[in-house]
């Protein structure tokens, strides 16, 4: 299974895409995370993209092919995986394709997880206290918010012009939203 999970910051996709690792023993391609141990690690790219991501934009997308490219050459990968926080616009749903095609993997399914935005913002600011993640301050998350709504929207309308995308109401208990995330894969 080849899976894309979008939706807006807040959406729960991180901790989906963790229960659908688990239960469908794939592989869980999280772009945050690649990113965050970049900074971590103190690497010269998690130097350069540590700014942009605290300020709530988008790292270039010349990064971010580089670092799937080289995540989907992991051994990991050849039972599947959960994409999540790629694509995060148009150009890189395009080189996704692109990347995928010239493996011969191409996606199974896109998921998008709904969330009302007032929820959004409730559930970030309960993970800034729970984690302490520099971009969940307020204005980063406004940031975050726009740049969905401007940039990652039209990646969903791109997979729905295509046929291929799921819409999954992402409010309830986690078991639940998972229990449609599954439901929607089956179809
Ligand atoms: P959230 O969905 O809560 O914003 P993520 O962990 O997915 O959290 O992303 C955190 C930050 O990492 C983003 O705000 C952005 O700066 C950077 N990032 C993650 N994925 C991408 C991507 N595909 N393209 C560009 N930047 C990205």
């Amino acid at each position: 299974m080849r899976l894309v999970l979008l939706g807006p910051p807040g959406s729960g996709k991180g901790t989906q895409a963790t229960r659908l690792k688990e239960h469908l023993n794939i592989a869980h391609i999280s772009t945050g995370d690649l990113l965050r141990a970049e900074v971590a690690a103190g690497t010269e790219l998690g130097k350069q993209a540590k700014a942009v991501m605290d300020a709530g934009n988008l790292v270039s997308d010349d990064i971010l092919l580089g670092m799937l490219e080289s995540r989907l050459g992991q051994a990991d990968v050849a039972n599947g995986f959960i994409l999540d926080g790629y694509p995060r616009n148009v150009a890189q749903a395009n080189a996704l394709d692109a990347v995928l095609a010239k493996i011969g993997q191409p996606l199974d399914a896109v998921v998008q997880l709904d969330v009302p935005s007032e929820l959004l913002v409730e559930r970030i600011a309960g993970r800034a206290q729970e984690q302490g993640r520099a971009d969940d301050n307020p204005e980063s998350v406004r940031k975050r918010l726009q740049v969905y709504t401007d940039q990652t929207a039209p990646v969903v309308d791109f997979y729905a012009g295509r046929g291929t995308l799921a819409r999954v109401d992402g409010v309830g208990e986690l078991a639940d939203v998972e229990a449609r995330i599954q439901a929607a894969l089956k179809r």
